[in-house]
């Protein structure tokens, strides 16, 4: 029983450190269960349901801005060559978000209030950020952490296994996963992340970046006007300290926007 209980803690010392991956792209470590390899299928399946359920507008000049705003950020972010899908809902909601894969979409509210092409690059870059980032993976393996810590180890080992079989049943608590990425807010260092190499993105795709600090200024007299909180990125960060961080930097990201524009 004690040499079961010390090889199940190995098993499980093995698979938490070889589910910690440093991000390319910002060198920040990240806990992430799903392997990179599942982020397509996920998104696909986690999509698929979306427009089962969802009004998705195909044609339209609102429709059709979203899809060109959005190829262009995507193609000069670290990862072009994710399956990118930019759509728009028709939905009376103040939100976006990215499924894995790089599957994003806007809510008509939300694209409405920020009809300016340079603050929807500002949230489109920050959506696609999050796709890059793999922040919707990482949240999700974050809430598979407590699920395991009840549920004992036998989750753990199948994420990282290569036995067809486990790897199935870990396929099938992604799929689990994908369910939840629609809604799940990410954490505020995830939130902070996205709105840096958002507005870096979007600053190299060519959009003004000093529109970022508008989006969340907007935001905030949006909030206060209607004395309600909007789904978007809920209450953290602050918007404060967000447009914060963005001024900070922005002879960063002008100097990117001024490359972009010679
Ligand atoms: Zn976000």
């Amino acid at each position: 029983m004690r040499a079961l209980k010390l090889s199940m803690v190995s098993i499980l010392l093995f698979a938490t450190a070889a589910c910690v991956t440093t991000n390319e792209v910002t060198g920040r470590n990240q806990f992430i269960m799903i392997p990179a390899s599942q982020d397509a299928a996920l998104g696909l399946e986690a999509m698929t349901k979306v427009r089962e359920t969802a009004p998705i507008v195909e044609t339209g000049p609102l429709a059709e801005k979203i899809k060109r705003i959005g190829d262009r950020i995507a193609a000069i972010s670290d990862r072009p060559e994710l399956d990118w899908e930019f759509v728009l809902i028709d939905e009376p909601v103040l939100n976006a978000w990215a499924l894995p894969g790089g599957k994003v979409a806007v809510y008509k509210k939300m694209a409405e209030a920020f009809e300016d092409e340079a603050e929807l690059a500002a949230i489109l870059g920050h959506e696609v950020s999050h796709a890059v980032l793999r922040h919707g993976a990482e949240q999700v393996s974050r809430g598979q952490m407590q699920n395991i810590a009840v549920a004992g180890l036998g989750v753990i080992v199948g994420s990282t296994t290569d036995d067809p079989e486990i790897a199935q049943a870990a396929l099938v608590l992604g799929s689990v996963a994908a369910a939840g990425f629609v809604q799940m807010p990410h954490s505020r260092s995830m939130e902070l992340e996205a709105d840096d190499i958002g507005t870096l993105y979007m600053a190299r795709a060519g959009y003004d970046p000093r529109a970022a600090v508008r989006v969340w200024q907007k935001m905030k007299q949006m909030k206060e006007g209607q004395g309600g909180q909007p789904t978007f990125l809920s209450t953290h960060p602050s918007d404060d300290k967000r447009i914060d961080r963005l001024q900070a930097k922005m002879d960063v990201y002008l100097a990117e926007y001024r490359k972009a524009r010679r």
